[in-house]
């Protein structure tokens, strides 16, 4: 069934404790549409800027992401600069430039308007609020944010969680829109409007509750992590790209769609921006979710 993501595309520098990428291929639609494009048809709605290569374009065609809705407008791509820690589940935010990503309404075109499987990646809250109401057949909305946008545009915020059926967030975003932590601040959040509430911790793996259901699900261990980033979006195209496929959302489904979100991501962290998920095959998705369900079973 057809999923469409709508979310930054991006060229980000990054530094962690094992090396640094400058003005890579990035941003939260970009690590969502390659992995959930492993599973799925994706389409993908985003702007870039006149600076933005022709090869990364290339790179998302080949991959089958359907790019009707990437615009390219006058002004330059979005920017992040982003830095982690020895602890690689803190990372601090160096310089963000919104550029052509903060301009303009985001508009789905008609050949994308019958999607039912809407991701609203991390951007402006008043933008992914655009988007909620004007994809009307839209059945399963999920939100993704970050604290930037907690901080700066709380109660549009606040409107979008009442309008979509899922948010997924990490867990010190979770502390910030609710003054709580671990699963409290996920029930917590199940007030604020949605059905589904996925609180992702890093390295410690997710927890998913519903008013009647709770889930924890672990990351999946990888010999070493080299860039963290994505690993959100990627987790979060796994679990979407796993919904889409199956057409329904059930509390099974979802559990299914966790453990391709965590397998995924486990692939993202272990080279620099999307250089693994990109070359990742389905073949190989399958052969590590068969292993992370031997490691789970008790
Ligand atoms: P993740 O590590 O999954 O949280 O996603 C990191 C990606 O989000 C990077 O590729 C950035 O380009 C992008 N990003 C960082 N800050 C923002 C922001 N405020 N809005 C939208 N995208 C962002």
């Amino acid at each position: 069934m057809s999923l469409v993501v709508v979310g930054s595309v991006a060229l980000d520098t990054i530094e962690t404790p094992r090396g640094r990428a400058d003005d890579a291929l990035g941003g939260s639609a970009t690590h969502f549409a390659l992995a959930a494009s492993l599973l799925t048809k994706v389409r993908l709605m985003g702007f870039v800027g006149e600076d933005f290569p022709a090869e990364h374009v290339d790179l998302l065609r080949k991959r089958g992401i359907d790019l009707t809705g990437l615009e390219t407008k006058p002004g330059e791509t979005f920017r992040w600069h982003g830095r982690y820690l020895e602890n690689m589940n803190v990372r601090e935010t160096i310089s963000l430039a919104l550029n052509v990503f903060g301009e303009y309404e985001p508009v789905p075109p008609p050949a994308y308007r019958d999607s039912e499987f809407v991701f609203l990646a991390n951007g402006s809250p008043v933008h992914q609020m655009q988007v909620v109401e004007r994809m009307t057949a839209a059945r399963f909305t999920v939100v993704d944010t970050m604290d930037h946008w907690i901080e700066s545009d709380r109660p549009a915020l606040d409107a979008l969680l009442k309008r979509v059926q899922a948010v997924l967030i990490n867990d010190s975003e979770a502390h910030l829109l609710t003054g709580l932590d671990g699963i409290a601040a996920a029930r917590a959040l199940l007030d604020f409007g949605p059905h589904y509430v996925v609180v992702k911790k890093g390295e410690h793996g997710a927890v998913m509750v519903t008013p009647d259901d709770t889930f924890l699900i672990p990351a999946f261990p990888v010999a070493e992590v080299r860039d963290p980033t994505g690993a959100g979006d990627t987790f979060a195209g796994g679990m979407m790209g796993c919904l889409a496929e199956a057409g329904d959302v059930t509390p099974a489904i979802m559990r299914r769609a966790l453990a391709y979100g965590a397998v995924i991501a486990s692939f993202n962290v272990e080279d620099f921006g999307v250089r693994r998920t990109a070359a990742l095959t389905p073949d190989e998705v399958e052969e590590r979710l068969e292993k992370f369900r031997r490691m789970l079973a008790f």
